[in-house]
């Protein structure tokens, strides 16, 4: 818990609205294998993490709710009755989505005061946004006693992501944000939401991200254009195989049936999400058998496909990644996210602080920004702070 955040979240309660709020812990997350596979029903190996958005929570007798983002020095009033998408503070759609995803359940949501903050870098690819909706989410269940399941709680997280946010993100994000569990990863089924945790017991390494600094906005069109170029290859698939619902549960044989038919950039991002469903079977048989060194290679493998097939790396991510294989003690890096900026994941061994340092001294040559380190540890997903 990030004790300076909680305490000025409750200061700054007390002096705007004299009482003591709720607050909630809403994680980001990593993802240790299947990039860009949610959207594609297949499974994925993510955990939420160390670093969260702390939001503080109250009832509101006011005729509108009252948003303090202490982060960004901002704030907003919104009209429960007038929810609209807003273009100029962005941050306010994945609240309102929230209220609005309620609302379209049939919930009546009352006005409610909320101040909160983070320590999760914002749009570095682990998922301030999730860790933001998921917090709205759960606080809103309990303080209106909605009655609402962790798994609804994922799914209006994610409309709210679709409807105010404009990303057709898949249910990874806010599954692993609202479900994590600490020192494990979920193996998650992104098509029936049956999910597993597995030991994380790293032993002598740790994972340590590097992220590039560089912006990459999601909800640009390179994110859905994927999404989009999954569906088209499928439909081919489903001409000859109609019993394959998601491009994930395609084999590579199914796929080279029509190379010749799919335009070879369909074909690319196909190849990738069919092989990547296949290194993460590999990555969770290496898990149990705590193969370190294979999961190493099965990231370097991701890395590849999502800069040559999938291409939504950049050269900052490419250049972070590449430094690594001159060091031993990396067992793995690849990029982590939707991707084109970001943060890479790495394997390292721990203690291996010497190599951090000449690796962010390299990048801040060639990038002309800095990259800026998180050791993360995988966590327990979205819940109520005890802080008494
Ligand atoms: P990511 O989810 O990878 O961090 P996104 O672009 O999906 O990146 O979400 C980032 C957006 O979420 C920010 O631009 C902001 O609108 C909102 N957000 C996340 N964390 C915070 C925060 N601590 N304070 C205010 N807004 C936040
Ligand atoms: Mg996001």
């Amino acid at each position: 818990m990030n004790k300076e955040i909680t305490q000025k979240i409750q200061e700054v309660f007390k002096s705007e609205f004299n009482e003591s709020p709720l607050v909630i812990a809403s994680p980001g997350r990593i993802n240790l294998i299947g990039e860009h596979i949610d959207y594609n029903g297949g499974l994925v190996m993510p955990a939420a993490i160390d670093k969260c958005i702390y939001a503080g929570f109250s009832k509101s007798g006011s005729k509108k709710s009252r948003l303090i983002s202490l982060d960004l020095k901002d704030e907003a009033r919104i009209d429960h009755n007038k929810l609209a998408i807003s273009t100029t503070q962005t941050w306010t759609n994945y609240i309102s989505g929230v209220v609005d995803g309620l609302q379209r359940r049939g919930f009546e949501i009352p006005y409610f005061n909320l101040v909160f903050a983070g320590d999760i870098p914002l749009g570095a690819g682990l998922s301030s946004s999730a860790a933001l909706e998921n917090a709205v989410v759960y606080a809103l269940n309990e303080l209106f006693e909605l009655g609402l399941s962790k798994g609804d709680m994922i799914l209006i997280s994610q409309e709210a992501e679709h409807k105010f946010a404009g990303v057709q993100c898949g249910i990874m994000d806010q599954f692993a944000s609202m479900m994590g569990k600490e020192d494990h990863v979920l193996m998650l089924n992104c098509n029936s939401l049956n999910f597993e945790y597995l030991p994380l017991e790293l032993d002598e390494y740790e994972l340590v991200l590097i992220n590039t600094n560089v912006d990459h906005v999601l909800s640009d069109s390179p994110y859905n254009e994927r999404k989009q170029q999954c569906i088209d290859g499928l439909s081919m698939i489903q001409n000859e195989y109609p019993t394959i619902k998601q491009l994930a549960h395609a084999s590579i044989d199914q796929l080279k049936e029509f190379k010749d038919e799919l335009l070879p950039v369909i074909y690319n991002r196909c190849r990738f999400v069919i092989e990547e469903m296949a290194r993460v079977r590999s990555a969770k048989a290496a898990s149990k058998i705590k193969d370190w060194k294979a999961i190493g290679e099965l990231l370097y493998a991701s890395h590849r496909g999502l800069q040559h097939l999938y291409e939504v790396s950049c050269p900052e991510l490419d250049s972070l990644v590449d430094q690594t294989h001159e060091y031993d003690e990396i067992l793995g890096s690849r990029m982590m996210g939707g991707g084109f900026g970001g943060c890479t994941l790495n394997l390292i061994k721990k203690d291996s602080n010497h190599i951090l340092d000449k690796i962010v001294k390299t990048y801040a040559k060639h990038a002309n920004i800095p990259a800026s380190i998180y050791k993360v540890r995988a966590s327990n997903g979205t819940k109520i702070l005890d802080l008494n």
